[in-house]
């Protein structure tokens, strides 16, 4: 094993899988609650801010999806990863900036979080120059209009509910993009499960004007049986897993 991976000492092994058990479990009774087919979830795992060590106890545990916020972190864990022949699927689920875009484009395996027609742009360009063809999510602003955004412009990413349907629109049409559904972020001091439940029926407008654009990722620690009440195909979850995040280093 490379030094840059290193290892966890058997505690926090015990604790990882501990709270990867508890999730696991919660996603299980979710699943059953609304009537769900076991397993019909999955689980990203993620570990943004935490060190690779985390990442290489994780994926012995079984996880096979991590997330990831930002580029230079995220670039830096899939190399660790590589040189010891670790392969998860990476989901980049934080902003991307336009000049990160190629190098997101490089090694994720789903971005969750495509916001904006110039990032379709630079995904694309991306995603075409590492000669792939790159799963996108459009992500969905699901936080009440505020009075000065105007536009509804977002305090935590995503596109207006009104311009879902547009920006999938020009995913689809993205030769080095596929349009794999949406994504979206609970609102601040308002109850998740209308949000979500919107969030959703957009994911079915979506899919009906796109064959196989079905993923709904929503849901995280705090709101993840909501989620997966409102049809969340994937789930988002980090502190319930990890513990409270490190300061970002
Ligand atoms: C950090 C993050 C998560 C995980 O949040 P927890 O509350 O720690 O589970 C999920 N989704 C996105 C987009 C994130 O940035």
């Amino acid at each position: 094993m490379s030094a840059d991976a290193g290892t966890v000492t058997p505690a926090r092994r015990a604790e990882l899988a501990d709270g990867l058990a508890r999730v696991r479990d919660r996603v299980a009774a979710a699943e059953r609650a609304a009537g769900r087919p076991p397993g019909d979830v999955r689980l990203v795992v993620v570990t943004k801010f935490f060190p690779v060590s985390d990442v290489v106890a994780l994926l012995e545990l079984g996880v096979d999806d991590i997330g990831e916020s930002r580029d230079d972190e995220a670039a830096a864990k899939v190399a660790s990863l590589a040189e010891i022949g670790a392969r998860p699927s990476v989901h980049f689920v934080g902003q991307v900036q336009s000049r990160k875009a190629a190098s997101v484009a490089g090694y994720a395996d789903l971005v969750h979080s495509v916001d904006r027609a110039k990032l379709v742009t630079a995904l694309d360009r991306g995603a075409q120059g590492a000669d792939r063809v790159l799963p996108v999510l459009v992500q969905v602003d699901l936080d009440p209009p505020t009075p000065d955004a105007g536009d509804g412009s977002p305090s935590r990413g995503g596109v207006s509910p009104q311009g879902a349907r547009a920006l999938a629109d020009a995913v689809a049409q993205a030769r080095g993009l596929r349009l794999r559904g949406v994504m979206g972020i609970a609102p601040l001091g308002a109850p998740p499960a209308p949000a979500f439940a919107r969030l959703a029926e957009l994911g079915r407008e979506i899919a009906a004007d796109h064959p196989g654009a079905d993923v709904v990722s929503a849901g995280m620690s705090g709101d993840l049986e909501d989620a997966v009440a409102a049809g969340a195909t994937l789930v988002r979850v980090g502190s319930a897993i990890l513990g409270p995040r490190p300061p970002r280093g």
